[in-house]
């Protein structure tokens, strides 16, 4: 990948905040419950955002890559963990683009110590996670990218957790399809934005989806540094 930078002015360089990876949810200190993304999708994007010359933070569950020179990085394993992070860095971001696949589940009672084989059935309790994204504050300035891998209906439940969420722009990510997704170095994806626009992207490599992710990301805050330097000035005039 190329490495030069875009050095952008003074007012153009944001604070980007990226989650990437999966979470875990222990059963027992050895076990736990996590899921297959390899974090490519997150660590693409915060590699595009400091090659646009912004400031990085990420928050990687575990995860084979190297980070990226220059991002703070910030390692955690359950969703709490990765809640607490974002939560930290949230305040003084710019922008939160949430690409991690978190665990949607943990276990009600994770056991302190090994749980043992007995019987041939071993029932677990479950319960929710925290959302991340539905827990941030209400936020007038800074914009929220979400993704959602999805294997059917991919539009409709796409469009519910941008709504459900809070969301300026989600990735719709069909994980279906046997040529992208999960492990793969592409995916098939649309873009679907709060004013009800969608623009279908078809396959494309994390790379090109991670620049023009950060692209949009340049383009929704500057649009909306000018929305409400617009309603300041009207609030002082009126
Ligand atoms: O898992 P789901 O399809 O709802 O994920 C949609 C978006 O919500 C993703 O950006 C994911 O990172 C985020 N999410 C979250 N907290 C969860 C589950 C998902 O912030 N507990």
């Amino acid at each position: 990948m190329k490495t030069s930078r875009r050095v952008p002015t003074a007012r153009r360089a944001l604070h980007i905040l990226v989650s990437a990876g999966p979470t875990r949810e222990y059963l027992d200190p050895v076990r736990f419950i996590s899921n297959p993304s390899t974090g490519r999708m997150g660590y693409a994007v915060a590699e595009a955002a400091l090659q646009a010359g912004h400031r990085v933070t990420l928050v990687s569950g575990p995860v084979a890559l190297t980070p990226p020179a220059g991002a703070r990085v910030v390692h955690v394993e359950r969703v709490r963990e990765m809640q607490a992070a974002i939560h930290a860095a949230f305040p003084t971001c710019d922008a939160l683009i949430m690409t991690a696949a978190v665990g949607d589940y943990q276990a009600a009672r994770p056991r302190t110590s090994k749980l043992h084989k007995t019987g041939r059935v071993l029932t677990l309790r479950l319960v929710r996670t925290p959302d991340i994204l539905a827990s941030l504050p209400r936020r007038r300035r800074q914009i929220v990218i979400g993704f959602a891998a999805e294997t059917d209906a991919m539009h409709a439940a796409a469009a519910r957790k941008l709504a459900a969420k809070q969301l300026d722009l989600i990735v719709a990510n069909d994980v279906s399809a046997p040529d992208a997704g999960f492990g793969h170095p592409a995916l098939r994806a649309a873009l679907l934005y709060r004013d009800g626009r969608v623009r279908e992207l078809g396959r494309c490599s994390k790379q090109a989806l991670a620049r023009l992710l950060v692209r949009e990301t340049e383009r929704l805050c500057a649009a909306r540094a000018t929305a409400s330097s617009g309603a300041h000035h009207a609030a002082q005039k009126s």
